[in-house]
């Protein structure tokens, strides 16, 4: 019975792949052909417009429909915006990317179009008009360009906004002309009036008119705007992240509009985005920005003390939390990370209220000495006893769940070795080792914990509790507590990013800016969270500074404006893609420190 259902799973799975694959070719069968009548129809008109200009006629839309009918070429009744599909530039980019518009087609197209009953009475088709002429900055008229603003203008103050409204006329007004997107900055705080989805859109926006800032050379603006914008883009990734500073090397330097000093304001704004570089946006950083438009001398790679952070080139320190930053985790936490199903536990189960109660006894109570932690460090007991390991990827069937695949014994004995082979107990006064109950016949982690009894407390948890919860919750006690395990805790994370960005109500409270907890709660992580190194026993260390790019002056050299830089850049990329690259630090100065060097 049991075989028979799994069996009808597997085929179902295996059908709706089959289908998913088939609907896809199918979608883009239909993509292909609307691509190539649309091709047809861009070669006609052309064709047409070449011939009449050819024989010295004026261009005539009546004239252009018969020569199409002649040619049975036919399109759906709403040719003006037919034509819009036919020479937009991503269609016949994904087509042709050799077909260039002539610019007085363009103009025959778009007064055409302009006079359209449906533009007039409709504002989506006008959007889709402005976007169009986007599209062709170097033809567009003043005429065309206000007629853009005017659009946007409406849409700025309509009552009610919808997303891709404001990101398609957005769009318009960021390409259309330098002028027009430093209007769009100017109505950013107008398109994001919505509360619902205001920060996604905000992420989104940003994005486009940082891109077209740079696009049209607007140093100026663009140093302002990512002055006002870089600390609340958050999860951007690397390759985003290189297409800024990209984007950044090629500002033309000039003392008046675009001086040293914005450019490393710049780079300070690189900071606030908490990233690392891949090696070849480093060359960029390194090479165009750093040595030929900053004049820095010396440039070099450093291997950084994970736990003081002193950079052995120039002395200066790597930091990372500071106080505040943890205090504001900390006052959120427990109200963030036990969610709705935690709670829904709690109410209807009294069991479940009482160990949440009995837990925060033992962890929030601190001895005598508030200065020292609870517990120096928290055991994810579920996590380092179900390490994958050699013995599960021999499975091969794959029918069988981790789990099942232990022997109990295993299990206990992995937990136990690591603990015991890396020395923690030696190493921390006070563990907390948190697991389920299910544990308790463990006789390996019975003999080891009572063997430690004065560092070591177990804490079972009832099986149905989300043990996860807890580890970080007695961790985030105190500043220097310490986590041992191997997860991510990627839905903690999410939590704490969702929290970020859908509070937009009170984003902004006494004019002070709503904290990033998505990106401060990653930050405490990465610093406090102990790895297991994959397929050995040992034990990876976080650093205790922050990933991103730190400043610091350069105390020998008061009167340099250039200031020490230390950057990280990406060694080894994480192949799990969690985040987890293998990172090295460059260290810049604009001249080698020799006090410091000569030892
Ligand atoms: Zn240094």
């Amino acid at each position: 019975m049991f075989k028979m259902i799994f069996g009808r799973k597997l085929i179902q799975s295996k059908s709706l792949q089959i289908h998913r694959l088939f609907a896809t070719s199918i979608s883009k069968r239909i993509e292909d052909r609307k691509l190539g009548r649309l091709a047809l129809l861009r070669k006609a008109i052309d064709e047409i417009y070449q011939n009449q200009n050819h024989n010295n006629r004026n261009f005539d839309w009546n004239d252009a429909r018969k020569q199409l009918y002649e040619r049975q070429i036919h399109f759906p009744s709403n040719f003006e915006f037919t034509l819009l599909s036919a020479f937009d530039v991503n269609n016949v980019q994904s087509y042709d990317e050799q077909y260039q518009l002539d610019s007085n087609l363009f103009h025959e197209i778009a007064n055409f179009v302009s006079k359209s009953k449906t533009l007039q009475s409709n504002k989506i088709a006008s959007i889709r008009f402005c976007v169009f002429l986007s599209q062709y900055p170097q033809y567009l008229t003043e005429q065309q360009l206000e007629f853009i603003r005017k659009i946007a203008l409406s849409i700025a103050n309509d009552s009610i906004q919808i997303k891709p409204v404001i990101i398609d006329i957005v769009t318009a007004l960021a390409h259309s002309s330098p002028e027009n997107c430093r209007l769009a900055c100017q109505l950013l705080p107008k398109f994001l009036t919505s509360q619902k989805y205001a920060f996604s859109l905000r992420l989104e926006i940003i994005r486009i008119l940082f891109q077209a800032l740079i696009n049209h050379r607007m140093s100026e603006e663009l140093l302002q705007f990512l002055q006002q914008n870089s600390q609340i883009i958050d999860n951007i990734d690397l390759t985003t992240f290189g297409q800024l500073i990209s984007l950044i090397a090629k500002t033309r330097l000039s003392s008046r509009k675009f001086s040293k000093q914005n450019l490393i304001d710049m780079i300070r704004c690189l900071s606030d985005l908490h990233m690392p570089l891949l090696a070849d946006d480093m060359v960029i950083l390194v090479d165009k920005i750093l040595k030929q438009k900053l004049g820095y001398k010396h440039i070099e790679d450093v291997q950084i003390d994970r736990i003081k952070g002193i950079c052995p080139c120039c002395g200066n320190q790597l930091t990372g939390l500071n106080n505040d930053e943890f205090l504001q985790l900390k006052q959120h936490f427990k109200s963030i990370i036990f969610d709705s199903n935690d709670q829904y536990m709690m109410d209807n189960l009294t069991e479940y209220h009482l160990q949440l109660m009995d837990f925060e006894q033992k962890i929030l109570i601190d001895d005598h000495d508030s200065n020292k932690p609870r517990y120096d460090l928290i055991v994810d007991g579920l996590n380092i006893s179900y390490r994958r390991s050699k013995s599960i990827v021999q499975d091969k069937t794959g029918l069988r769940t981790f789990a099942k695949v232990y022997k109990v014994k295993d299990i206990d004995n992995q937990i136990v070795t690591i603990m015991e082979q890396n020395y923690l107990m030696s190493k921390y006064k006070r563990i907390l080792l948190i697991g389920r109950q299910h544990m308790k016949s463990w006789f390996q982690l019975k003999r080891m914990c009572q063997h430690y009894s004065k560092s070591i407390d177990l804490n079972l948890l009832l099986d149905r509790t989300r043990d996860d919860n807890y580890i970080l919750y007695a961790a985030i006690q105190h500043p220097q507590t310490m986590i041992l395990s191997s997860d991510h805790f990627k839905d903690h994370q999410n939590k704490f990013i969702d929290w970020y960005r859908n509070n937009n109500n009170s984003f902004i409270e006494n004019n002070e800016i709503r904290p990033n907890l998505g990106l401060i709660f990653k930050r405490w992580l990465k610093s406090r969270q102990i790895r297991i190194e994959q397929g050995s026993n040992l034990l990876q260390y976080p650093n205790q500074f922050d990933i991103k790019i730190h400043f610091h002056h350069s105390n020998d050299n008061p009167e340099s404006e250039l200031p020490i830089l230390h950057i990280p850049v990406v060694l080894i990329p994480d192949p799990y893609d969690n985040d987890d690259h293998k990172i090295g630090w460059i260290c810049a100065m604009d001249k080698l420190n020799k006090k410091l060097n000569k030892k």
